[in-house]
């Protein structure tokens, strides 16, 4: 008989998505799904690294179902973002831990899934699709480089093709996935720019790269805006998000695509985290506060009816009251449809947990986070 085996994921939608392939995985290997974690011959956690003391909840978590699931005594791998950042955190003490501490658990590397299985999806109205994975950008506070290393982007055609696969499929709601869904595209142009070639982009224009100040480096408009478009006009598509767009590489193009495709969500997720410079800058954050304000007035401008979501971080090291009342301030200012707010604290192998000073106090960090809450949600619909 085939063994069986039983997901159980963790974290955020793009780990849902990579869920999705990982059935495929399994189901291309022989096994067949179980319908509940007990009756499972191979128990597979899709870790996520992004909250507090992820690592000693993933080994709490092992040592309890090694207790309740002790009749069947199930293989367990453990995938996702924990073993992505054990690899990649520097000095590996992080995977010699894991290693020492899980000596019968299995590593799965994402990498070794990759993209070549299809996702086996729920039914449902909407499908998950992953345009790429890791990031680049270093924020001080986010071990995201680490879990899920750099950024890399699927070709614009698997995706296209995975978008009218899904709307054949029956799926009218697409949401598109990574880490700066924005800069979707950039790591193909520089391998272009590295043989000092123009770029064609789909509409056959051909564009050169221009200096980026922030990055202080070269880079070419990204993809996003014509993959996006490409998406919203596949027929049976009534709905198209994405999640996360930063600040940076919000292109005007990016706006009017967003404006004349009235199939994409008008709900937008543009996590500022700060609305002080200075804490911005402490964040590696590349853009101001004005910056950031400027840009929300002019999708306003130009996409009626747009309202934002955010992620906002409180107590980061060396955030005064001051600092944080400028955070109050700016969400104010916007009025956010919806804030996820969430108090600082260290990441292994950030820049914040290297050089920077936990130092406001976990109190003062909850009651800020109160602050901005009562703030931000009194009143309104999530
Ligand atoms: S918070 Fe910064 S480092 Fe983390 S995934 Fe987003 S852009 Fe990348």
């Amino acid at each position: 008989m085939a063994e069986t085996y039983f997901i159980k994921t963790f974290g955020c939608q793009q780990n849902v998505a990579d869920s999705e392939r990982l059935e495929s995985y399994y189901t291309s290997r022989g096994f067949t799904r179980a319908s509940v974690m007990e009756e499972a011959d191979v128990l597979v956690l899709n870790t996520c690294v992004i909250r507090d003391r992820a690592e000693e909840k993933v080994y709490g978590m092992i040592k309890s179902l090694r207790l309740r699931l002790k009749e069947k005594s199930p293989r367990i791998v453990v995938t996702g973002c924990l073993i992505g950042a054990a690899a990649r955190v520097p000095g590996g003490k992080m995977m010699k831990r894991l290693t020492g501490r899980l000596p019968d658990v299995e590593f799965l590397p994402l990498e070794d899934v990759g993209f070549e299985y299809a996702p086996e999806r729920a039914p449902g109205k909407m499908a998950s699709i992953v345009i790429s994975n890791g990031c680049n950008n270093y924020c001080a506070f986010c071990i995201v480089p680490f879990s899920r290393g750099p950024e890399r982007s699927r070709p614009l055609e698997d995706i296209v093709g995975e978008v009218q696969h899904a709307a054949a499929a029956g799926y009218s709601e697409v949401m598109l996935l990574g880490q700066n869904v924005n800069s979707y595209g950039a790591d193909f142009l520089t391998e272009t720019m590295k043989k000092k070639e123009k770029y064609r982009l789909p509409s056959g224009e051909e564009v050169v790269p221009v200096m980026v100040k922030h990055l202080n480096r070269h880079r070419i408009p990204t993809l996003f805006p014509h993959l996006l478009e490409r998406v919203a006009q596949i027929p049976g598509i009534k709905e198209v998000s994405f999640i996360s767009a930063n600040p940076w590489d919000f292109s005007d193009e990016l706006i009017d695509v967003i404006a004349r495709n009235e199939n994409i969500d008008r709900v937008l997720h543009l996590p500022v985290q700060a609305g002080s410079d200075a804490v911005l800058k402490s964040m590696n954050r590349w853009y101001t506060r004005a910056e950031y304000l400027a840009l929300i007035d002019k999708i306003r401008a130009r996409v009626p009816g747009v309202e934002f979501t955010t992620d906002i971080i409180v107590g980061f090291p060396g955030e005064t009251l001051e600092q944080f009342q400028e955070t109050i301030d700016l969400a104010k200012q916007v009025n956010f449809a919806k804030t996820y707010i969430a108090w600082y604290s260290p990441r292994p192998g950030t820049a914040a947990t290297k050089g920077m000073r936990d130092d406001v106090p976990i109190m003062e960090k909850k009651r800020r986070y109160t602050e901005l809450d009562t703030v931000t949600f009194k009143g309104k619909k999530a």
